[in-house]
């Protein structure tokens, strides 16, 4: 069960990002040598470069390596492949505190019967949540219940024809289905952001849910991407208009994950670059988002999805500065599973409230999502990575 007492208004001196011991706890001496080979592996960009290109061939050809898949990457960044599978996973991080939050990671299916089955994924994801505390909040992708082009369209705005508006209508009722399910079971549900192209679709429908869900507590929460150059204004903005109408403002606060993208199709098409100039602004919007929702608590709640040790101590000092226990229940720190368990445990174990997403789903379908990860750990020839380098920094302390 995480905690969410708010009786407490203790402080603690800011927690320790680099206590590796306290990291890599639950980790026995064999699963933590196995972590330093995956990463010495996927930190190798010809590696993984020609393993990705590799496994997707075996796959295809339905060679039989799912096996060797799931005894390695996946085991480092999924729960499982099923929502039973991952209940150990989310058993295993409630022994420290941390909560989960199962993240169904199918992509690219967008004909309505695979649209139809996410939804009811997502709904056993909320059943499985329900008056479980360590299950703190469900989640999905709008891609995941609507076609992207359709998004895309309808972000564009101009006329609908009748059939481009009756998907829409289903699209609607497919989010309506999974808000107010998870109203109905008290979850609450984080729509995550996707390309900029298909926002403004994605704005509009979560507010219209927060309108309806969000009127006692945060239920619903849009997601904001600091690395656009707009969102910090948009997040006033929207914040406003929940003010105006009275209901709670539920924000999950990233940089964001599509930058490339985002920069190519910016050149190709001609138009302004929705990505802020350098890293150094968008750290800058990420932080000031974190300041402005701390200010405004009392009709917001937050989720910090982030990596970085500087925005998450800097959540951490806001919250001392301003008497707030470190469990406040509107605020919770959130990381991916495998990834960044220096700042999951640690702040977990100085009190905070902390949830990590758990992918998961068949080898073979979320093996897009793992191509991103290892690619995310490759570093520059010779380099340590993060991760690689917090592991033996442990491996040492260990053998001491
Ligand atoms: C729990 C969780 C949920 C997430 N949900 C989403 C989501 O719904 N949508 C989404 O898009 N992403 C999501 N992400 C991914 C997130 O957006 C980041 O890509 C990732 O977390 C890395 O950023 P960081 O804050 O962890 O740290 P850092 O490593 O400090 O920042 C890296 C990020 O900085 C930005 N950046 C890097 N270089 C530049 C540059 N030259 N100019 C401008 N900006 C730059 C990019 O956003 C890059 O990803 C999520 C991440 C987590 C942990």
């Amino acid at each position: 069960m995480l905690p969410t007492s708010s009786s407490a208004t203790t402080t603690h001196p800011l927690p320790d990002l680099s206590d590796t011991r306290i990291a890599f706890a639950s980790k026995s001496d064999r699963e933590l040598w196995q972590a330093q080979q995956l990463f010495r592996i996927i930190g190798n960009p010809t590696i993984t470069g020609v393993g990705s290109w590799l496994t997707k061939v075996a796959l295809a050809l339905r060679l039989p390596i799912s096996g060797l898949v799931k005894a390695t990457i996946f085991k480092q960044f999924c729960g499982g492949e099923t929502i039973t599978e991952s209940l150990a996973t989310a058993r295993r991080l409630a022994a420290s505190g941390i909560g989960t939050i199962l993240d169904h990671s199918v992509e690219g299916q967008d004909d309505e019967s695979s649209l139809d089955d996410t939804v009811s994924e997502v709904l056993r994801t909320i059943e499985a949540a329900k008056g479980r505390g360590e299950i703190p909040f469900c989640v999905f992708k709008p891609t995941g219940i609507a076609r992207m082009e359709l998004l895309e369209q309808v972000s564009a705005g101009g006329e609908r024809t009748p059939a481009i508006q009756a998907e829409w209508q289903r699209a609607m009722a497919r989010m309506e289905r999974i808000c107010q399910a998870a109203f109905d079971a008290d979850v609450p549900v984080l729509v995550d952001a996707e390309e900029s192209w298909i926002q403004p679709a994605v704005d509009e429908r979560t507010e219209a849910m927060m309108a309806r869900f969000n009127r006692k507590r945060a239920i619903v929460y849009n997601t904001v991407q600091l690395y656009r150059h707009d969102r910090l204004a948009y997040l006033r903005a929207a914040h406003a208009r929940a003010q105006a109408a009275g209901y709670h403002f539920g924000v999950k606060l990233v940089r964001g994950a599509y930058m490339e993208k985002e920069r190519e199709r910016a050149a190709a098409k001609g138009y302004a670059d929705p990505i802020q100039p350098d890293k150094a602004a968008s750290d800058r919007d990420y932080d000031s988002a974190l300041r402005y929702c701390l200010e405004h608590l009392d009709d917001m709640a937050i989720v910090a999805g982030t990596h970085n040790e500087q925005s998450s101590l800097l959540l951490a000092r806001l919250m001392g500065e301003r008497g707030l226990p470190n469990n406040d229940p509107r605020i919770c720190f959130s990381q991916l599973l495998g990834m960044s368990d220096n700042i999951s445990f640690n702040l977990s174990a100085a009190g905070y409230r902390v949830a990590k997403y758990v992918p998961y789903g068949p080898v073979r379908e979320v093996l897009p999502y793992l191509i991103r990860r290892a690619n995310e750990n490759t570093s520059a020839r010779g380099q340590t990575g993060r991760e690689l380098g917090l592991i033996l920094a442990e491996r040492r302390r260990r053998a001491k």
